[in-house]
């Protein structure tokens, strides 16, 4: 099962890979837009570790709730307000107390990215993170349909998000800043989908 004990542990863990990728993110940012991803999400996730030491909550859609809600007052920018939307999408759509099935997880996270969505309207092919997030759903979804555990089905997830990011290259951005620069934005993977993929990675690792 998945617990608030593991889900605090992959924030911490993501707060770290995000602060060792800032650089990175930030320089693929640099390409394709105003060159300040690494410092929006590190600048969020910071905050989000902060909030979640003080905080004794054991409940799952409590501790997703306080993540949403401190990325879209910390982070600013288009990524706040759309990865707050979904963390806060998958408090709504988890079950109250400590511990969810890998059937909730895949339920939460399809809504979160459904709110992410809902949000930005990003379909598919846009040069976006959903570029990553929609086949990291699917691939959550085959692994927990085939009986696979949290694990196995976040593995799945992470390695289809960063096939899904390295897929943005080629790609003309038809979303976001990067949009702006039409056929220039070609060549140049998309920063979101680069920390969307960070996310799922750092869940597989939380669960394993
Ligand atoms: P900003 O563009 O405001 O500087 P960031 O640099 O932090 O914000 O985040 C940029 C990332 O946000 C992009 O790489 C892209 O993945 C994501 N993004 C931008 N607009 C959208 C959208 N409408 N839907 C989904 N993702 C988006
Ligand atoms: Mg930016
Ligand atoms: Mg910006």
């Amino acid at each position: 099962a998945v617990t608030t004990a593991a889900l605090g542990d992959w924030i911490r863990r993501a707060a770290a890979a995000l602060s060792e990728n800032a650089d990175y993110l930030t320089q693929l940012d640099s390409a394709i837009g105003d060159a300040d991803h690494g410092t929006n999400m590190n600048r969020g996730f910071t905050a989000v570790t902060a909030k979640l030491e003080a905080s004794k909550s054991a409940d799952i859609p409590a501790l997703f709730k306080t993540v949403g809600m401190t990325l879209i007052s910390s982070v600013g920018g288009a990524s706040g307000p759309l990865y707050g939307t979904l963390f806060l999408e998958m408090g709504k759509n988890a079950p109250a107390g400590g511990e969810m099935s890998a059937g909730d997880l895949e339920t939460a996270l399809r809504a979160g990215v459904a709110g992410v969505v809902a949000r930005g309207h990003a379909e598919a092919g846009d040069k976006t993170m959903i570029d990553a997030f929609d086949p990291a759903v699917e691939a959550l979804s085959a692994s927990v349909a085939a009986g696979g555990s949290a694990a196995d089905a976040v593995t799945a997830a992470a390695e289809a998000a960063k096939k899904g990011s390295d897929a943005t290259e080629p790609l003309v951005a038809r979303k976001g800043r990067a949009s702006y620069l039409g056929e220039r934005s070609a060549g140049h993977i998309d920063p979101g989908s680069v920390s969307a993929t960070i996310l799922l990675r750092t869940l597989a690792e939380a669960l394993k």
